[in-house]
């Protein structure tokens, strides 16, 4: 709560970049620089180590006049020094004889009460010295001192003297560059870190937006797939899921509607009939009895509907949980027969089992697919007219793993338009003033329900006026066809 700005993930991210962009950048610069300064110094002096050493041959002979007693001209001196140090600004010099004695300096004063600098004494033994020391100003200054020497033996001690400041506006240059480097690159960081956060928080942003739309009911909601692959499979994901929820919101909508709408038929039936006895109906016995079959009727389609639409809810919400063991198809399709023999031959259809010599045996559950083979007869037998016939076949498609079972019909048949729904809830082919002939319009669903859930497939192909016929295609098990023999 202290530090609000951070707590969004952008902003995290543009400080964590941030934080290691400075650090990483300074830590570089730092050490780059340290290292052009300490160059910058070396290249100096071993510039002027050079200078003196070439100052110090030329100065030999002025030096060996002095000690042969010839005298000495500072101006001289001071003429050969000029010229090695070539225009070279900000440089003095000082020549000291081997006793200490300064006999030239390029100091305006000479402080002759001075006593002889350390890397005079030191240059007295070694080929060179340097000493690095704040000067009078306080500057830090370098003083290089080498031997005036002629076949070993010394005449005096030439040494110069700079200040850093005055030999480094090259390094200083480097430095100064270096900054500005190292500022465009913070500068890269930062935008850099604002991009990359931008193209995480963006997409994050829009998921969150959408998903808050479809939060509020708007179930058409959908979010951009954009940013990175992760980020645009999880937007797609989002999508594919938001259009799931949403055909499946729909679905339920009409599900709800069409159940309503399928309750409420017989139960407007049901309150007329009802309304109509107690005004007056119930006195005349013969129209009595009429309304009292009617409503006997009304309610049995009330009672059948509801208990469809338990089934069919209690196979969806089983799916996966429900028992499966083998199942002897040739069982069931004998007794499927055998239970609609009567039925039919009321109905004056001809009735037919056609097995193959060896039926397999599936992994299903029993009751279920009872139900399936019940409601694909029930329907034939419901939809051919007297005189015609239905017949049950089974297929084995061992080169597709697979067994089929059809319930065909001669009866009259679905046209082209109903037949993409007909597996729909509460989709009925025929005109409404035909419902009271029919079944609560759940029978096929209540097939494909089962059907999937033993990973099974059901289909139907049909010709207005010459018949349907119904198809289901079970898995067989991995191991092979289990086959009854047809006795
Ligand atoms: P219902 O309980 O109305 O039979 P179903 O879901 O079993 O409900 O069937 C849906 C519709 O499909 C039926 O109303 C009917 O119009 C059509 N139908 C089903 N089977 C056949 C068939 N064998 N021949 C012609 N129409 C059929």
């Amino acid at each position: 709560m202290k530090w609000p700005l951070v707590r969004s993930l952008a902003a995290r991210l543009i400080v964590s970049h941030l934080i290691v962009g400075v650090v990483s950048v300074g830590l570089i610069a730092s050490i780059a620089g340290r290292f052009i300064m300490e160059s910058g110094r070396r290249e100096v002096e071993n510039i002027y180590e050079d200078i003196a050493f070439l100052m110090s041959n030329d100065l030999e002979a002025p030096l060996i006049n002095l000690a042969e007693g010839l005298g000495i001209n500072p101006d001289e001196i001071k003429r050969v020094i000029g010229q090695d140090l070539g225009g070279r600004q900000g440089v003095n010099f000082d020549v000291f004889l081997t006793d200490g004695t300064l006999v030239v300096t390029s100091q305006p004063v000479v402080e002759t009460s001075r006593s002889i600098p350390p890397e005079v004494t030191s240059a007295l033994h070694e080929p060179d010295a340097l000493d690095i020391r704040a000067n009078s100003n306080g500057e830090e200054t370098f003083y290089i001192a080498v031997p005036i020497a002629h076949q070993n033996v010394i005449y005096g001690v030439l040494r110069l003297s700079s200040t850093f400041k005055e030999n480094l506006a090259p390094t200083y240059r480097a430095i100064y560059l270096l900054g500005i480097i190292s500022f465009l690159i913070l500068i890269g960081v930062v935008v850099g870190s604002w991009w990359f956060s931008h193209t995480i928080s963006l997409p994050i942003r829009n998921l969150t937006l959408a998903a808050g739309r479809l939060s509020n009911g708007e179930l058409e909601s959908r979010a951009m797939p954009q940013g990175p692959q992760e980020l645009y499979q999880f937007a797609s994901t989002f999508n594919q899921m938001a259009g799931q929820l949403q055909n499946n919101m729909e679905g339920l909508r009409a599900f709800v509607a069409n159940a309503s709408h399928e309750l409420r038929t017989p139960l407007t039936a049901i309150k007329l009939h009802v309304d109509a006895l107690a005004e007056g109906a119930i006195s005349e016995p013969e129209v009595a009895e009429r309304f009292l079959a009617q409503l006997q009727d009304e309610i049995e389609r009330m009672s059948r509907t509801i208990n469809d639409l338990l089934d069919l809810s209690r196979i969806e919400a089983n799916r996966g949980m429900v028992l499966m063991e083998e199942v002897d198809l040739k069982e069931i399709l004998l007794e499927t027969r055998d239970f609609w023999r009567a039925r039919s031959q009321q109905a004056g259809l001809d009735l037919r089992l056609s097995l193959p010599l060896a039926v397999p045996v599936v992994i299903g559950n029993e009751d279920q697919l009872r139900r399936v083979f019940n409601n694909l007869v029930d329907n034939a037998i419901k939809n051919t007219p007297s005189g015609g016939w239905a017949e049950i076949s089974l297929f084995n498609l061992p080169q597709r793993g697979m067994v089929r079972i059809e319930v065909r019909d001669n009866g009259r048949g679905i046209s082209a338009e109903h037949l993409p729904r007909i597996f729909e809830r509460f989709y009925r082919a025929e005109v409404d003033h035909e419902r009271k002939t029919t079944g609560s319009g759940l029978g096929l669903a209540i097939a494909k329900s089962i059907i999937e859930t033993h990973n099974g497939k059901i289909g139907v192909s049909s010709v207005i006026g010459v018949g349907s016929t119904f198809w289901v295609e079970l898995k067989l098990p991995p191991s092979g066809p289990n086959e009854r023999k047809n006795a």
